[in-house]
């Protein structure tokens, strides 16, 4: 049975990440590559449909789209198209040498107000959509499938998208789709909608939905779009698109899958493990954040910080209704706060992997300065954790200090001139020698994601990355400075993450992987928060210099 027609069973997922995700955007961070990247991971995750661009619109995208195309193998890639014939045939390109190649054509905006004002009837657009339509199917022959959206068919006279819409299929379209466009209808004018169209459409028509969250109800639309009788739900990764974004992904196969017994066993084709690792792909290279509380992928979904919470998680996981591991969430399921005990400290610490077994004796020395990270900071993360579990059980050795800096920027140049004095404590038995070192570094330009690379901090970390022979040991993978107290009190404190691994994830702090040592946190504070930066950096170098 071909995979794309219609199963009663499967509940086909559409990404539009790379095309409504990507107009919300600043674009990706990589243009075409980034699309392909995010779309090769789509693919093993096993996403029925991509929309990866429309082609029109620029030529970067015509390529990003023709890319995909060639790349990619499993799902059908579509381009979106307005009906005018010229731009149906440069879409036909774009898409001609996919696997399974598909055209996405659209109208104007249909209900009467905007019709109005484009000085256009409902007549003339059905005219011009039904020639679009059978011009693409032309083109395509029987290689794909041809999708048709009357835009804002949600908020559209009902009769009228019926109708409409059935002239779209007899023109040649596999695939109806009814966009609320502007995100104003609710679930229950939804079910009306689909379940009209359902009943009036062939049995073999495909019938997708298509959601926005203006209102906050696109992945509710979305499920009542699915039990009135859609096929396809378009959605994108984190829920990026326009404006207050598409219906989310992760959400609509999570509803899916944790509430199947809703929907009479239907089921998607979705690796749900992949889910946070998609959205953190599509997080880095569209450069939008996820916020904290989002569903299923954002840094909270899983995370209980009530005391009466975290005793009925211990217990047995009350108050979880999916498995974190289910939809690939690796972090914590709670944070450590004042109120912790040296049991919850100690089991958190053996899950990074340190042996709390000889721990006992050693509990003062944890815990005083845990209880005061958690006073200061509210919790205690994994980072901070690990950065603690290091100082107390000694890691590494405290081979460089800091003895001096100084760092200069010319008025009017971008060049940083960066001196360092380090003590290197492994020169016995003098005990010590100072080395120095300087270096004019470039300014950067902070563009780098959601990390700070202030020029001054990267000239001063390549200034010590030559004094110390760094070569290619370690990857820092996360510095962020905060301030510790207000006003003439306030101290810089700096706490730095380095990896040997490159494509470490800092939000999943794992110090240890397969047995060895693969993170490392370094941590100080200074009024100075340069100096902070300098000594936090060798913090982090010292804890990877063997222990003698
Ligand atoms: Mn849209």
């Amino acid at each position: 049975m071909n995979k794309f027609a219609r199963n009663p069973a499967i509940v086909q997922i559409f990404d539009t990440t790379n095309r409504d995700g990507e107009q919300a955007t600043t674009g990706a961070r990589y243009g075409a590559r980034s699309k392909l990247t995010i779309s090769r991971a789509l693919a093993r995750a096993g996403v029925d449909r991509i929309e990866a661009g429309f082609p029109v619109s620029s030529q970067a995208d015509f390529h990003a789209v023709q890319l995909i195309a060639r790349e990619v193998r499993g799902p059908m890639i579509f381009g979106l198209t307005k009906t005018n014939p010229d731009e149906i045939k440069r879409t036909y390109e774009a898409v001609q040498d996919a696997e399974y190649p598909g055209i996405h054509v659209f109208s104007v905006m249909f209900d009467p107000h905007s019709l109005e004002a484009y000085g256009t009837t409902m007549e003339r657009v059905v005219e011009e959509s039904v020639k679009g339509v059978a011009y693409a199917r032309e083109l395509l022959g029987s290689r794909g499938q041809i999708e048709f959206s009357f835009q804002n068919a949600t908020n559209s006279p009902l009769d009228w998208i019926v109708n409409g819409y059935l002239k779209m299929i007899e023109a040649g379209a596999d695939v109806i789709n009814v966009p609320d466009t502007v995100g104003y209808t609710h679930p229950d004018e939804i079910t009306t909608i689909f379940a009209e169209l359902r009943r009036a459409i062939p049995q073999y028509v495909l019938l997708s939905a298509h959601c926005h969250d203006d209102l906050g109800n696109a992945t509710a639309n979305s499920i009542a779009a699915v039990r009135a009788g859609a096929d396809i739900v378009e959605c994108t990764i984190n829920g990026i698109g326009e404006r207050a974004g598409n219906a989310a992904l992760e959400e609509i196969v999570m509803n899916i899958i944790v509430r199947k017994g809703l929907l009479n066993g239907r089921t998607v084709r979705f690796d749900t493990t992949s889910l946070n690792e998609l959205s953190r792909l599509v997080r880095d290279h569209y450069g939008m954040e996820v916020q904290q509380n989002k569903a299923i992928v954002g840094a909270n979904a899983f995370r209980h910080r009530s005391g009466v919470h975290q005793d009925g998680m211990v217990k047995g996981r009350v108050y979880e209704i999916m498995q974190p591991a289910q939809v690939g969430w690796t972090g914590e399921g709670f944070d450590l706060t004042a109120r912790s005990g040296y049991a919850g400290v100690a089991q958190r610490s053996g899950r990074l992997g340190y042996d709390t077994s000889g721990l006992r004796g050693l509990k003062a020395q944890i815990m005083l300065p845990f209880k005061q990270i958690a006073d200061e900071k509210g919790s205690v993360g994994d980072t901070d954790l690990v950065w603690l579990m290091d100082s107390v059980f000694q890691n590494g050795r405290q081979r460089y200090s800091l003895e001096d800096m100084s760092i200069r920027k010319a008025e009017g140049s971008d060049n940083y001139h960066v001196s360092v004095k380090l003590v290197d404590g492994s020169q016995a038995p003098s005990g010590s020698i100072t080395v120095s070192g300087a270096v004019a570094g470039k300014s950067g330009n902070g563009a780098n994601g959601s990390e700070e690379h202030h020029g001054a901090v990267e000239a001063l970390y390549s200034t010590i990355d030559k004094m110390v022979g760094k070569g290619d040991g370690w990857h820092l993978i996360s510095y962020s400075p905060v301030n510790i107290g207000t006003g003439s009190n306030a101290t810089a404190e700096v706490t730095v993450i380095l990896s040997r691994d490159a494509d470490a994830n800092p939000k999943i702090i794992k110090p240890f992987e397969n047995g060895a040592r693969a993170m490392y946190v370094g941590r100080a504070r200074h009024e100075d928060t340069l100096r902070a930066s300098a000594m936090a950096y060798l913090d982090a170098i010292n804890k990877m210099s063997p222990q003698n």
